[in-house]
């Protein structure tokens, strides 16, 4: 399993991948341009050229996936809203595919209680089109939430029928977030739980689709449906949980990505992944 973390980018992504770097990670996460701004981050072709050399040259770094911009909401009931999010997530899934990372993670959005189905076709459409405008370039991860506010992938049969209706493209895939399934009341503390969950989740996308995880702890119990981040075993699923997690055989090929404060509080570090390594080596056990 590759370990890593989504990393600060204050000084640029060369920066960014040094942090990763000295954090020991075998993979970073980043975000392709501010993520509470629309406007995209000014960078030419061979810039991103460059920072794509850059990473595959380093020594510990083995990947990276880049995360998009929040503010996108492809499920949106206000139609300006919907072509500014469809616009925005072909840029930044044009901007990943120039820096070669594996994949794009995005969250859908939220129907605002509107009903997915609804709003199914406007969101296939502006993932078709941004799979379109960049053909061949990084993966779409659609990323499972937490479930507040009508947020859509609170189960993986919301996720299949979104990737179902944009076409089921082979580069469109699943991240899965520890903290967001806890969240949404799904547990998985147990590996008979977690059996459940990877069954569910083979049968509603196929395990194929399953292409990266985000390992957090949570600051809210389970079902809570709020997006909240702890750091590992210092929130409500703890190691034990957390072992399970990660311990299951269908998740070892995937890379597991740290996105909270970290025990240092500047971002997850070195100590961070050391205890995601020692976790994931309790996990193993429990499914031997
Ligand atoms: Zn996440
Ligand atoms: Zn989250």
């Amino acid at each position: 399993m590759l370990f890593g973390a989504h990393v600060r980018q204050s000084g640029g992504l060369g920066k960014a991948i040094e942090r990763g770097e000295s954090a020991g990670c075998d993979v970073i996460q980043v975000f392709t341009q501010s993520p509470r701004q629309w406007r995209p981050t000014s960078r030419d072709v061979d810039e991103l050229a460059a920072l794509a050399a850059r990473r595959r040259s380093s020594s510990c770094l083995r990947d990276w996936v880049c995360h998009a911009t929040y503010l996108i909401n492809l499920g949106s009931t206000d139609e300006a809203v919907c072509a500014r999010s469809a616009a925005c997530l072909t840029e930044n899934l044009r901007v990943a595919s120039a820096l070669d990372a594996a994949s794009l993670i995005v969250h859908v959005g939220s129907h605002l209680g509107a009903g997915l189905e609804p709003r199914l076709p406007a969101i296939a459409d502006a993932i078709g089109a941004a799979l379109e405008a960049v053909p061949a370039g990084s993966d779409l991860l659609l990323e499972n939430t937490a479930g507040a506010g009508g947020t859509i992938g609170r189960t993986f049969e919301e996720l299949a029928l979104v990737i179902d209706a944009a076409g089921g493209s082979e580069r469109l895939g699943v991240c899965l977030d520890s903290q967001h399934l806890w969240a949404a009341g799904i547990d998985f503390s147990t590996p008979a739980q977690m059996d459940a969950v990877i069954d569910g989740l083979n049968a509603a996308v196929g395990l194929s689709r399953l292409r990266c995880l985000h390992l957090n702890d949570s600051k809210v119990p389970l079902g809570a449906h709020r997006d909240r981040h702890a750091n590992l075993g210092e929130g409500w699923i703890g190691e034990d949980g957390l072992a399970s997690f990660l311990g299951h055989p269908a998740v070892q090929r995937l890379p597991a990505v740290l996105e909270m404060e970290g025990y240092g509080g500047d971002g997850a570090d070195k100590a961070d992944l050391d205890a995601a390594r020692l976790i994931h080596a309790a996990g193993l056990e429990l499914y031997a």
